[in-house]
């Protein structure tokens, strides 16, 4: 039977149209969430990233702000911006786009963002509270991810899932979000023995690792739901080579744009040896941005919830 294609752009879709919805009804109680996007320097990654994020919160109604700052900022700097937006009423989500430069202290910086408005699920209250399975804000490409499994009815609970990669923005969120649905997790990194082995034994196989093409038959399960959150930019012919089992299409593809982008997992051994998977482009990157406007909203009515508590509070 012909595996399933995950749709990332179409589950984005549902989750921004429920979106709508949701903010049309903040609207009407005059409330209107808001993302302010820290973009430091000028890496053109991240340049990328930053215009796609205010531009779905443009898109959605949502108010946001881009705060561009140079290279050559301090960490000092950068704090002082970053109590501000704590403080300004207007914004519920501060994004402090990742990679920082060099001089910049990464940890203080993400730790400074107030949690109520840490839309990226960075900060270590948001990270203590996905461990020991509280409602929060959570990071945005598992949380997507998860949305996915559910909305395309994938059985977690009692599964067997192998996650591949192990950073906190990617792979220990996973799998703890696989955990709290009753999935048996294994974790894997760079110093797993007999990786293919391994993430043969997955149901579901989650590749983040940003290694190009690196999981290949061998390593899934027939029939396996294989979610690939690599996103790997090649740009020489040989690297397409190795990528690609019929490279054909893909050099074609390198001569008229220069590069070519491959996921974590060889995307013909995905369509022939998997049950379901997503594609790249087209699955789980469409689904970031999604969660991040979803926490966005979510983080305005919460922190709206805790407002009104504290008042009634303070009024008894
Ligand atoms: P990361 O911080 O570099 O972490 C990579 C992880 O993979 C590490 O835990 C590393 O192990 C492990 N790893 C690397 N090579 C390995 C190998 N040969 N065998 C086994 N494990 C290996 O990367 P990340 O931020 O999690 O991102 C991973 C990929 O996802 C990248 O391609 C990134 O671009 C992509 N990504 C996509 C989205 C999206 O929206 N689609 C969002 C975020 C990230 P060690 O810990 O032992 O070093």
């Amino acid at each position: 039977m012909a595996a399933t294609v995950l749709d990332g752009l179409k589950i984005r879709d549902e989750i921004q149209a429920e979106l709508a919805g949701e903010i049309a009804a903040l609207k009407a109680r005059g409330i209107t969430p808001g993302l302010a996007a820290v973009l430091v320097g000028e890496n053109p990654a991240s340049q990328i990233y930053v215009r796609s994020k205010v531009k779905a919160c443009e898109t959605l109604g949502l108010y946001s702000e881009k705060i561009e700052l140079p290279a050559s900022t301090t960490t000092a700097e950068l704090l002082e911006l970053v109590e501000d937006l704590n403080r300004r009423d207007a914004i519920d989500g501060i994004l402090v786009q990742l990679p920082l430069p060099p001089q910049i202290d990464t940890r203080r910086i993400l730790e400074a963002v107030d949690p109520a408005k840490d839309v990226d699920g960075f900060h270590p209250t948001n990270v203590g509270r996905l461990v020991a399975g509280r409602a929060g804000l959570v990071a945005c490409t598992p949380a997507g991810i998860m949305e996915l499994l559910r909305r395309y009815q994938i059985p977690i609970k009692g599964a067997r899932a192998v996650v591949l990669g192990r950073s906190d923005i990617v792979g220990k969120p996973m799998a703890l979000l696989l955990l709290h649905q009753h999935a048996t997790v294994t974790i894997c990194h760079s110093r797993t023995r007999d990786l293919a082995v391994v993430a043969r034994e997955g149901d579901i196989l989650v590749a983040a690792m940003g290694r190009p093409a690196l999981v290949t038959a061998e390593f899934i399960r027939p029939g396996a739901t294989v979610i690939d959150v690599g996103m790997n930019r090649l740009s020489t012919e040989d690297e397409v080579r190795q990528a690609f089992h019929d490279p054909a299409e893909a050099l074609r593809k390198l001569e008229s744009k220069g590069s070519v982008l491959v996921g974590d997992v060889q995307p013909e051994d995905a369509r022939e040896r998997s049950g379901a998977y997503t594609p790249v482009p087209g699955g789980v990157g469409p689904l970031t941005i999604a969660m991040l406007m979803s926490n966005t909203v979510r983080a305005a009515k919460l922190r709206r919830e805790a407002l009104s508590e504290s008042r009634v509070a303070s009024s008894e």
